[in-house]
């Protein structure tokens, strides 16, 4: 496994990147366990909760989640329903140094498919599914900072 290089929105060349649409995964690889692997260990390293893979340069519909003991990679995902509300600060690991007030669904049902092939469903409220309505942005080329109303630095915030 490898630590794999996170873009920053703030690199133009890595922000071309960032802000391109992903493609469907049409056939489950070795590769894409690999890559499935290295955006974990990544992904731990960085300290964060979520992943997608054009993050680390692959313009593939796959991102992985993982806060605390929920933990799901999601190849070709999509948001099969969404209730409520919620507003929160959101940050992002390809854009550092920054935090934004976000609003998103309260609740959010995905549908993806695992690392062998097979389809499930993940349900999410509060962090969970601000988290995975981030992640899915990410295959589409938005950044939360896109739909943020408010962005502050690490300083503006300790000021709260
Ligand atoms: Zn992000």
């Amino acid at each position: 496994m490898a630590v794999l290089n996170i873009l920053k929105e703030q690199n133009p060349q890595d922000n071309e990147t960032l802000r391109k649409k992903s493609r469907p995964v049409d056939g489950i690889t070795p590769r894409i366990h690999t890559l499935l692997d290295d955006m974990h260990e990544t992904l731990v390293k960085a300290e964060g909760i979520g992943l997608a893979a054009p993050q680390v340069g692959v313009l593939r519909r796959i991102v992985i989640v993982e806060i605390g003991e929920d933990k799901f990679e999601m190849i070709n995902p999509e948001i099969i329903e969404s209730s409520g509300e919620q507003e929160e600060i959101e940050g992002c690991l390809s854009v550092p140094d920054l935090a934004g007030l976000v609003k998103r669904p309260a609740y959010v049902k995905v549908r993806a498919l695992d690392r062998n092939g097979k389809e499930y469903t993940a349900e999410g409220t509060g962090l969970l599914a601000r988290c995975f309505c981030h992640e899915l942005d990410h295959l589409d080329g938005v950044l939360y900072i896109d739909k943020a109303e408010e962005t502050y630095t690490p300083d503006e915030l300790e000021e709260e």
